[in-house]
């Protein structure tokens, strides 16, 4: 079905015409009306109906889909124009910049959906904190993820208590994960995976203690905080309770 102009659209042209429809509608075939109930990327007002608790389901309806081979077909290249005017992510992920975690996929989310802030070990430091208080207090987002992994090389490093140029004072954030553990071996692996999970709670509880901006906005309710472990050899995201 051809679109139809009004008069007056039709006045002001195709150039104007381009402005006054909204990215999203472009992304939508007009033969598809279902596809407007459910926005081809991510609105302010999908956005702003989103809670902490709806916004933690998503992503793990979408972790089930990813395991499940049951991917959303995505058209990758409509989302750049539908994205191009704004952003309205739901979630902030802090991962690890391993390249077997990468958070779009394993969430099975597209283009707008979602921050990705990732650094070897998923540590926080003030750049991490500051990437969150602007995805949370600017941009809006529902939920902070801390996701760490299975086989980390960075805990691994951390556990072994290695040095290596500016790697060594990264490692030594993770250094207080490893001495709550206990002692153990980077080639246990079992041990490496208690080591990142407390390496999680950690990074969890420094979100809370050192930005009064986001501790002010869990306490609110407005924003969530979540700690998650990522399996490399299943492809599973695990989320750990509070
Ligand atoms: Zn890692």
């Amino acid at each position: 079905m051809k679109t139809s102009f009004t008069p007056i659209t039709f006045a002001i042209g195709l150039v104007s015409f381009a402005l006054v429809v909204s990215p999203s509608a472009i992304a939508q075939t007009s033969t598809d009306t279902t596809a407007k109930k459910t926005p081809a990327v991510q609105t302010a007002e999908s956005q702003a109906a989103l809670t902490p608790t709806s916004a933690l389901e998503k992503l793990k309806k979408g972790n089930a889909r990813f395991v499940e081979k049951t991917m959303r077909t995505r058209d990758w290249q409509a989302k750049v124009p539908a994205t191009a005017a704004g952003q309205y992510p739901f979630a902030a992920i802090l991962a690890c910049m391993d390249s077997r975690n990468p958070i779009e996929i394993i969430f099975d989310q597209g283009i707008g959906d979602v921050f990705g802030i990732r650094i070897a070990g998923n540590i926080v430091n003030e750049d991490e904190l500051g990437s969150m208080e602007y995805a949370t207090k600017v941009v809006g987002v529902k939920l902070l993820v801390v996701l760490g992994h299975t086989s980390c090389g960075a805990v691994k490093g951390a556990i072994d208590d290695a040095k290596l140029g500016n790697l060594t004072a990264l490692l030594a954030k993770i250094r207080p994960a490893v001495s709550a553990s206990g002692p153990g071996s980077s080639k246990d692996e079992a041990y490496v995976t208690k080591v990142a999970q407390a390496n999680v709670s950690q990074a969890m509880n420094e979100i809370r203690e050192k930005s009064p901006t986001i501790k002010e906005q869990l306490d609110a309710g407005t924003v969530g905080r979540v700690g998650a472990m990522y399996d490399v050899s299943t492809g599973k995201v695990t989320f750990l309770p509070d």
